[in-house]
């Protein structure tokens, strides 16, 4: 605390100079001084302050207005302010705790009570600043937390959990604006074979590189999970069959047109896609996440069973 760098702000020299030299002589040898309200912003604006020293009785900007000002800049306000006058008023104290001083103290200024007051209020911030920190760290391991509880390690798409959680809030949406839902089930051809042949360091490099295609596919709204193993689920708000189908045909195209090289082998592999949608019209009993990702699973089965490498649309 005794390296707290410490701004002294008075008009008179003199009163600047006795200040620091208590304040030096108890080992807080870190002071700047300012002989005007102009110059302690300043300075303030400048510098790296712990602490503010401030008389109240300045010609142009007075103690009031240079700590109203500190007070309103988004950068300064935590800099705890004393203020430091002959004015022994009951009114000057509460206007000053009304623009934001946290202490006083009365001129001549008894040494004892200088230091113990600033030794106060540097405690204070010190605490205050520690809390803020704390507080910070808490919300960076929440955000890392919340980041990593929901997506996919390996492809770096969202997980099932998190497509859980987002397609029962857009069917929720949907009950209430009646907007087109589409959901697209798709499932990488003959994965078990390109894992088998390969090894499982290539069939890596396959969901990865679909999971990167995917992206570039798809418009910013819409979602990909990784919904498990070589199954992928894309939620497409505002978006009917038809329009689900080409999006559905274009993630197609985009993965059969895919090479992975290793040494001199080549791998091309392709994707089977179902696509379902909630109409508008839907009946009651069919608004549910459960039944839609059921018709697309179903979608995806018969592109299976129709030769792969294939979309198809739920009924
Ligand atoms: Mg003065």
């Amino acid at each position: 605390m005794k390296n707290s760098r410490i701004l002294i702000v008075d008009d008179d020299p003199n009163s600047c100079f006795l200040i620091e030299r208590m304040l030096h002589s108890e080992g807080y040898e870190n002071t700047l001084v300012a002989n005007s309200g102009a110059e302690a912003l300043e300075i303030a604006n400048r510098e790296h302050l712990d602490l503010i020293l401030l008389d109240l009785m300045m010609p142009q900007i007075d103690g009031y207005e240079v700590c109203r000002r500190l007070k309103q800049n988004e950068h300064l306000w935590d800099i705890p302010v004393i203020v430091v006058t002959a004015r022994k008023s009951s009114q000057a104290l509460k206007q000053s705790f009304d623009v934001g001083a946290i202490d006083y103290i009365a001129k001549p200024v008894d040494l004892i009570e200088l230091i113990a007051r600033t030794e106060s209020a540097l405690r204070t911030k010190k605490s205050y600043d520690e809390l803020l920190s704390q507080n910070q760290n808490l919300e960076r391991l929440n955000r890392d937390l919340e980041r990593v509880n929901t997506t996919d390690e390996l492809t770096g798409l969202k997980n099932v959990r998190y497509f859980w959680g987002y397609i029962e809030t857009e069917v929720k949406k949907f009950r209430r604006l009646k907007y087109p839902l589409s959901l697209i089930m798709g499932d990488i051809d003959d994965f078990k074979q390109i894992n088998d042949t390969y090894g499982h360091l290539v069939g890596d490099a396959v969901l990865k590189q679909s999971g990167e295609i995917f992206l570039k596919n798809l418009r910013d709204y819409d979602l990909v999970a990784r919904y498990g193993g070589e199954e992928f689920a894309f939620v497409l708000v505002n978006t009917d069959i038809n329009e689900g189908a080409v999006v559905a045909e274009k993630i197609r195209e985009a993965i059969g047109r895919q090479e992975i090289r290793i040494g001199d082998a080549v791998i091309q592999y392709t994707i089977s896609l179902g696509v379902a949608t909630l109409e508008p019209k839907a009946p009651e009993e069919h608004i549910s996440s459960y039944f839609l990702v059921d018709r697309a699973d179903k979608a995806l089965y018969a592109a299976k069973r129709g030769g792969k490498n294939r979309i198809a649309l739920a009924d």
